[in-house]
């Protein structure tokens, strides 16, 4: 059975990677988490010191970029890809508030975002993979077989990432949380280099009032539907 590219896109905190990974599961193929690089990257550079304030040492990081090594292993435990960062698991710390106030200011360099487009691309050769991020329809693979876009109201997204980050045990507030997502669609949609647009040809997917289960149905129904339109 031929293989596709599944490309999800979406706004911060809006499921996409919930859904991307249980439905790359269910299908057998490969989940690749592309917000997880940028954010390894961030906490590279956090850790390396090249911020202060808003302001990146572009120069540091841009001579560190070739010994910044990322990685995606899979955890028996929770059946889920875990990032290494240089061959350390980073998965929680990425996920930090920390990371996630600095991460779209990395991510809307260009340096930074042509080294891990290049390392995506390579990675989807395959084919038989889901990605999600914010430009895998429009830039990373322009020609996916399906495309889809993820979104939900801020404020659904700022419940549910703060319910995460409760979770796991992170001293956070609602008011932070809203005005970190609020953060992050502002620079991710209106930064130069592959600002966060829906591919002309992908399916809108709005959230807001669907449970995980709804969801789940209506991602394989879909799925299922492109995978036999593509054996013909
Ligand atoms: O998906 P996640 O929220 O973890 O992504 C973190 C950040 O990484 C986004 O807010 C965005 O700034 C950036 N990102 C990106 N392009 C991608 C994936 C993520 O710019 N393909």
């Amino acid at each position: 059975m031929k293989r596709i590219i599944i490309a999800i896109d979406g706004h911060s905190s809006s499921g996409k990677s919930t859904m991307a990974k249980d439905l790359a599961k269910e299908i057998g193929y490969i989940y690749i988490d592309t917000g997880a690089m940028y954010r390894a990257v961030t906490l590279y550079a956090l850790q390396h010191g090249y911020f202060s304030g808003e302001t990146i040492k572009e120069d540091a990081l841009r001579q560190a970029l070739p010994s910044i090594h990322i990685a995606f292993r899979l955890n028996p435990q929770t059946g889920r890809p875990d990032t290494y960062l240089n061959g350390v698991n980073v998965e929680r710390d990425i996920r930090s508030m920390e990371v996630s106030d600095k991460v779209s200011l990395v991510a809307a360099l260009k340096f930074v975002r042509q080294a891990m487009v290049a390392q995506q691309q390579e990675m989807g050769k395959a084919k038989g993979i889901v990605m999600d991020g914010r430009d895998i329809g429009t830039t990373v693979f322009p020609d996916a077989e399906l495309k889809l876009f993820v979104t939900a109201s801020p404020e659904v997204r700022a419940r549910r990432r703060l319910d995460e980050l409760k979770a796991k045990g992170e001293n956070t507030t609602y008011e932070e949380v809203l005005a970190n997502v609020k953060k992050r669609d502002y620079i991710d949609s209106t930064r130069q280099e592959s600002p966060l647009r829906k591919a002309p040809d992908a399916i809108v997917l709005d959230n807001s009032e669907m449970t995980i289960a709804e969801q789940k149905a209506w991602l394989l129904e879909i799925v299922r539907q492109r995978i036999q339109d593509i054996q013909v």
